[in-house]
């Protein structure tokens, strides 16, 4: 599984949100505390974020620890909504930049931390990889960001294998879904922190329970049940 973490509030840097933090996404690539499938986070890493309004995105198929040119520019880039993640590839899936969240339709950037049978998801049209990950968030931008809570029902009913944590923002909202995997919040005074695992020790990270969607927006924070949950 992979890791991820999305920040919506007031402008940060990149890398004071992925880099620096104690137990950081940086960290979480080599050593995450809570991560139930794979040991680390090797097989590339993607940074995204919002720029006047406009998804702009950092993707690699090599190890995040392993980019000093990462590391030098991160700190310069600053932004209001970002979603960073790092990936273990599932067997048999491509190892190569375009297969590394965040995926995006030119409005969202999205990412995946779980698995998922291709063939059974209903997608028609083109994805950016063929990694599952990505034939999935083409099936949810196909379908709209307001039905993530039902496409994510639909899709474990499809699969009850599956593990589908989706994390999702467009620069004013932030999504996630819980199904199979973590999820912390870390609600601050200028912004939502959500991230697969707490990235310092923070008594203010609280856990997301499992099956439910997040909806962040304006430092609005709404939960609700996914459908098929238990
Ligand atoms: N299945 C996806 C991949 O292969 C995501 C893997 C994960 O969450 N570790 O990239």
């Amino acid at each position: 599984m992979c890791r991820h973490i999305g920040w919506l509030g007031a402008p940060r840097s990149v890398a004071a949100l992925v880099l620096d933090p104690s137990q950081g996404l940086l960290v979480q690539s080599y050593a995450p505390r809570r991560q139930k499938h794979g040991l680390m986070n090797a097989d590339g890493w993607g940074a995204g974020f919002f720029d006047d309004g406009v998804p702009r995105r950092w993707r690699s198929d090599k190890p995040l620890w392993g980019d000093a040119s990462f590391a030098s520019v991160a700190a310069a880039l600053r932004s209001g909504c970002v979603v960073a993640a790092v990936r273990s590839a599932t067997i048999g899936m491509p190892i190569e930049p375009s297969a590394s969240a965040p995926f995006t339709d030119g409005q969202w950037l999205l990412s995946h931390n779980g698995i998922v049978n291709r063939a059974v998801l209903p997608l028609t049209g083109v994805a950016e990889s063929t990694v599952d990950s990505a034939v999935l968030a083409a099936l949810i931008f196909s379908r709209g960001l307001d039905a993530l809570g039902s496409t994510i029902a639909e899709v474990g009913a499809l699969d009850a294998n599956a593990r589908l944590n989706i994390l999702a923002a467009n620069g004013s909202r932030m999504l996630a879904t819980t199904w199979g995997d973590t999820l912390s919040m870390l609600r601050l005074p200028d912004g939502v922190v959500l991230a697969s695992e707490p990235y310092d020790d923070d008594p203010g990270w609280t856990d997301i329970p499992d099956r439910h969607l997040v909806d962040v927006s304006d430092s609005r924070v709404e939960l609700t049940p996914l459908k098929g949950s238990v």
